[in-house]
């Protein structure tokens, strides 16, 4: 159930769903995703589905994984994402193997921790992870080149816009938890930001302040 067959299937999927990038076709294929959720789960890791992971949040869907990767990385490789939304770890796992430097933010510390040690797990040596409230970004280490937002806030948080750096990218789902969510990205350009919206999302929300 978590064979290589399974994998390869579910790359198939994402194809015929019109993920193109095959560096990020790779990386999905080679990373386990049963080590991101809880072992009851783990017969499901290889579906194109969110899973639940405790606390009320889930593993996003891998084809999201996929597009939200493959956006941030079409203007070329940036040297560090910023991830606000940890979460299982998985995300900032596949990042980590396409970028130099990963940062990502997670405002439930028990998710944080098991993030952590599934990233230890793997010999990840570079994703950097702190317990915050990931609406305010990581201040020392901006302006990025990329920010992945993976909760849906209902108006973008300023701060992340503040610390996009110029032909930076932030790819982010905007909306409602029980309305439409619309997955949107934002450009910083030497004028302004631009915004565009690509698709339909589901998330669950960017919410307020860190916790146990
Ligand atoms: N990228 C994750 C997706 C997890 S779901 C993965 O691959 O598994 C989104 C996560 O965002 C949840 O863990 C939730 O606790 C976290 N989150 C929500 N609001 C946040 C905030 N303001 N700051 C940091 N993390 C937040």
């Amino acid at each position: 159930m978590t064979s290589q067959r399974t994998r390869d299937r579910l790359v198939e999927r994402l194809r015929e769903k019109g993920i193109k990038n095959q560096r990020v076709l790779e990386v999905i294929r080679t990373t386990p995703r049963h080590i991101f959720v809880d072992e009851a789960m783990a017969h499901r890791a290889y579906e194109d589905t969110a899973l639940p992971i405790g606390h009320g949040q889930t593993i996003s869907q891998p084809y999201m994984v996929a597009r939200m990767t493959e956006v941030l990385l079409e203007a070329g490789t940036p040297d560090v994402v910023l991830e606000v939304g940890t979460g299982s770890g998985y995300q900032s796992a596949i990042l980590s193997r396409l970028v130099p430097k990963v940062y990502t933010v997670e405002r439930i510390s028990a998710l944080l921790q098991k993030a952590r040690d599934a990233h230890r797990k793997m010999g990840l040596l570079n994703v950097y992870s702190k317990h915050s409230d990931g609406s305010w970004g990581w201040e020392p280490k901006a302006p990025y080149q990329a920010i992945m937002v993976t909760a849906a806030p209902e108006s973008v948080p300023p701060s992340l816009l503040e610390q996009l750096a110029v032909g930076g990218r932030m790819v982010i789902p905007v909306g409602s938890m029980g309305g439409v969510q619309k997955l949107k990205l934002f450009t910083r350009t030497v004028e302004g930001i631009d915004e565009a919206t690509l698709e339909l999302a589901r998330f669950v929300p960017l919410l307020d302040g860190a916790v146990r």
